[in-house]
């Protein structure tokens, strides 16, 4: 297992409301070289974001060669994946966009966030490209998706063709992106998948797709086994679980994990991880293995 980075302690700069449901927290402060100095990363990576209770102090956990060694149960902070929305090295500032969806902990830190408050970072990591042979690429989520899809707009090269869907609540929380993006509304009973299905890839195509785990495990099994797209150019990730907090899903992917090591699997990638543990979850879907 590669070492994981644990910034230094940083603190919000600045906070806006996007969008309705959307709230940006710009981290930065005392420790903001560490920021500017930060290798360049794909477009899509993501972090594990600290934070506590409104006015509560952030313990950062100790990085070692088998992962992340938190302080005891009382002074863990809450540690949610969000994806890297902006880095900008000149002013030492990493922005990250947090979805709103009732009253979670996530939202809660996010909207009472205030310029000093303390915050931790573990990463950046992962991030995507599509494969090089890709002709075209097709980009759908949700709105937990949507910081990915707006870097990865800006990132792709002009000449390569994209197809973005991104679904939302309702018109408000559309924003202006680097390209355009056809916006299914779920008010109106809308759904990703059916607009996903209707306009199958085109051969040489790539896609990246993240939200609402039942919804990515559809969407992946209609582009890989009814479209036929290769697992090579099909990057498919639960990003949440309708049900089940951050907390609970990190139990499946440990569970995934000990499952895999006991059938004797070797889980290499994030999507390994994430198709063993829809297996646990869903009791197993074919999938086809070229
Ligand atoms: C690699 C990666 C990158 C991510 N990037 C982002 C990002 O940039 N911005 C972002 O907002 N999220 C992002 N997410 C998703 C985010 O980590 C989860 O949505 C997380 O559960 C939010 O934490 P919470 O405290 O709001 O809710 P939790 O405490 O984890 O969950 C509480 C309840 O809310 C439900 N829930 C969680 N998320 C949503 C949602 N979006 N809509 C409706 N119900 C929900 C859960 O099912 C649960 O029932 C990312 C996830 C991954 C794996």
């Amino acid at each position: 297992m590669t070492r994981m980075s644990v910034l230094p302690p940083l603190h919000v700069v600045a906070t806006e409301r996007v969008t309705p449901r959307m709230q940006r927290v710009t981290l930065g402060g005392s420790h903001a070289e560490v920021l500017a100095g930060l290798e360049t990363i794909p477009p899509a990576a993501h972090v594990r974001l600290l934070f506590a209770e409104p006015g509560a102090p952030v313990v950062l956990p100790e990085p070692g060669p088998t992962g992340l060694t938190w302080p005891d149960d009382d002074s863990r902070p809450y540690a949610r994946s969000m994806t890297v929305r902006a880095l900008d090295r000149d002013r030492g500032e990493m922005a990250i966009d947090i979805a709103l969806h009732g009253d979670s902990a996530a939202g809660r830190w996010a909207t009472a966030a205030r310029p000093g408050d303390p915050a931790g970072i573990v990463g950046p990591g992962g991030g995507w490209t599509p494969p090089a042979d890709a002709d075209e690429v097709l980009l759908a989520g949700d709105e937990t998706a949507l910081p990915a899809i707006a870097a990865l707009l800006e990132w792709l090269p002009r000449h390569t063709p994209v197809r973005a869907a991104v679904e939302v609540e309702d018109a408000a929380d559309e924003q202006e992106l680097a390209r355009p993006v056809r916006w299914v509304h779920r008010a109106a009973g809308g759904s990703l998948l059916d607009v996903v299905r209707a306009r199958p890839v085109p051969d040489g195509a790539a896609a990246w797709v993240a939200g609402e785990g039942h919804v990515v495990k559809a969407i992946r099994e209609d582009l890989r086994i009814a479209q036929g797209l290769a697992r090579s150019h099909c990057h498919a990730i639960r990003y949440w679980t309708r049900g089940r907090s951050h907390e609970d899903s990190d139990r499946t992917f440990g569970a995934a994990r000990a499952e895999a090591a006991r059938r004797g699997i070797t889980l290499v990638t994030t999507q390994d991880v994430h198709e063993m543990s829809y297996e646990l979850m869903t009791g197993g879907f074919p999938l086809p293995t070229a």
